[in-house]
């Protein structure tokens, strides 16, 4: 597929799809890595990764181009075009956009693990309660509240 046919392709989804044209230009974008496709704010021009077609097939460059799309419509009417908005979650669920941002890498970062609350301090007179990740010894803390004694729990971890 060349840009001729990626035009001619993405104008006739905005016709179909959107039921507007797409009045600007599109073109494949070799040096695309990490995205799917853009979406230029100045130009309304849109870029297309063309290893996304080679990788993923037609159906998903076509959910791509739906993604942009929503930005290019959206934006052009002055309306929420981020990926925030609802408006723009809205157009993307009812053409059948692809829902993964396609700006953000392919590679995902590991999630940090994040360290349970092992620990309870509980105050013996007004039964506040303090979770805590590392042991503390009860007897050097007061209770923030009511400067009452403290007493330690063990909490169960799933
Ligand atoms: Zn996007
Ligand atoms: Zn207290």
């Amino acid at each position: 597929m060349n840009d001729a046919e990626l035009q001619a392709w993405i104008e006739r989804i905005s016709q179909e799809s959107f039921g507007i044209p797409f009045r600007h230009r599109a073109r494949f974008n070799p040096r695309l890595r990490s995205t799917g496709g853009r979406y230029f704010l100045k130009s309304h021009d849109i870029e297309i990764n063309p290893h996304q077609l080679e990788a993923n097939g037609l159906d998903e460059v076509e959910k791509i181009i739906k993604h942009e799309l929503c930005h290019y419509h959206l934006h052009l009417q002055k309306r929420g075009y981020q990926h925030r908005d609802p408006e723009f979650k809205a157009l993307l669920a009812k053409v059948g956009g692809s829902r993964f941002c396609s700006h953000l890498p392919t590679t995902v970062k590991p999630k940090r693990r994040v360290e349970p609350y092992r620990y309870e301090l509980r105050c013996e007179r007004c039964g506040t309660s303090y979770k805590r990740k590392r042991r503390m010894d009860p007897r050097k803390y007061a209770c923030g509240k009511c400067r009452g004694r403290l007493e330690l729990f063990l909490l169960k971890t799933t």
